[in-house]
């Protein structure tokens, strides 16, 4: 059952990147009845699936406020989770639509608005401590899903590997530790699947993987 529980550390008005900060603010005062906030992750912390994508989209997830929701981005994901039971539904329209993720879990590798989509390396260094304490959360036995080599890369780093240990390759799969692997895909961004660098298919199948794997 989909909860908002965080995190033990996660800080709602966390503006430890001065710049995303400053930009967010800006961001609310010209959308007012915009989240405009550190994004929260999504689904219950006891999740053995945790999606990692890059940052909230501005008119999606930044805009209410749960990762992959409002924008084009999210399109493919829900559809794709709820093709293999990680969703209660196949369309995340708000974050009180009453979608619920089932033993899955959404977070981004950075939880505020970028400008640009764009966010710097310091900024994703100062985000990871909440990546690694959603992977910390994690029971045994758990998948993470890297959507993009932003993604992938700061996994690795939440848990202190190597990143040229484990490449990052779409469909890649990687075992960090005894008990957690890691998939790699491509992002699921409107670009990428418009020129069909991503396609239904290919993420279908990056699924496919991990549903078999917990089932098992
Ligand atoms: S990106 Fe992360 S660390 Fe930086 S201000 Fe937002 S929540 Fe805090």
């Amino acid at each position: 059952m989909e909860t908002h529980a965080q995190t033990p550390c996660f800080d709602l008005s966390c503006r430890l990147c001065a710049r995303l900060a400053a930009y967010l603010d800006t961001v609310r005062a010209e959308h007012p009845d915009y989240y405009a906030k550190p994004v929260p992750s999504f689904g219950d912390p006891g999740a053995r699936l945790l999606i990692v994508g890059l940052a909230p989209g501005k008119h999606g997830a930044n805009a209410t406020g749960r990762p992959f929701t409002g924008d084009y981005a999210g399109i493919l994901l829900y559809k794709t989770l709820h093709a293999f039971g990680f969703a209660s539904e196949p369309v995340s329209t708000s974050a009180d639509d009453g979608l619920a993720l089932i033993d899955c879990r959404i977070t981004n590798a950075v939880r505020c608005l970028p400008p640009g989509n764009k966010p710097e390396t310091g900024e994703i260094d100062t985000c990871n401590r909440y990546l690694a304490s959603e992977l910390a959360a994690m029971p045994p036995a758990g998948f993470v899903v890297a959507l993009g080599t932003i993604a992938h890369r700061a996994t690795l780093k939440a848990l202190g590997l190597r990143l040229s240990a484990y490449p990052f390759g779409h469909g890649a799969e990687h075992q960090l530790k005894d008990d957690l692997r890691l998939i790699d895909s491509y992002h699921c961004s409107r670009y990428n699947t418009q020129t069909r660098r991503l396609t239904e298919a290919m993420f279908e199948d990056v699924f496919r993987t991990v549903h078999k794997y917990l089932a098992a």
